[in-house]
């Protein structure tokens, strides 16, 4: 299977959750096994020599490929989640939009200063969710913070949110 037959997989879901909105749906990607064989092994590929030490999943489709690439690269897992979700103690990070806050936790033990971190989720829109990721980890002042995405929308230009030396890298672009 190439990057665009991969690319082919997933669904366009127009209005989906709201008018207006196209959303890219991945499940009809991860169903076929060779699309989910695929996007392990691509992503996994990437980052299988960067000494990462802990893969931070994103709620919740950062859920599904994170631990799978984890275990690929011999790290471990860490989600991150919405609000008052987790059940130890955590820390918590917002970033403000345009249109609202985004909020994301994770456990104050999670990440030391020892880590090299992957932050992954599925998809990378306008970038507040990541963003608030982002800067939560660095809060744990790990060695290093990578960003990946199965997929990114160009044109809403999220990874301009970013400073310009964190690697943030997509299988598949629109
Ligand atoms: P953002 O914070 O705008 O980058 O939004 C990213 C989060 O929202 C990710 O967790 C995505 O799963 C989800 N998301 C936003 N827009 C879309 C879209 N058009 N298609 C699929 N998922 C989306």
């Amino acid at each position: 299977m190439t990057l665009d037959e991969l690319k082919g997989l997933v669904r366009d879901v127009p209005d989906f959750p709201k008018k207006g909105i196209l959303f890219k749906d991945i499940t009809t990607m991860l169903k076929n096994k060779d699309g989910l064989h695929l996007t392990a092994k691509l992503l996994s590929e990437r980052y299988a020599d960067k000494g990462i030490t802990k893969v931070v999943g994103i709620e919740s489709r950062g859920f599904i490929m994170g631990p799978i690439v984890a275990e690929k690269i011999g790290a471990g897992f860490v989600p991150m989640r919405k609000p008052g979700k987790l059940p130890a103690d955590t820390v918590s990070e917002s970033f403000t939009k345009e249109y609202g806050v985004d909020t994301i936790e994770v456990h104050v033990d999670a990440i030391n200063e020892d880590d090299v971190v992957l932050l992954h989720d599925d998809l990378l829109a306008t970038g507040g969710t990541m963003y608030a990721a982002y800067l939560l980890a660095k809060r744990f002042n790990p060695k290093k913070i990578y960003v990946s995405f199965i997929a990114e929308l160009d044109f809403l230009k999220g990874r301009e949110l970013f400073p310009a030396d964190v690697e943030i890298d997509s299988l598949i672009r629109y």
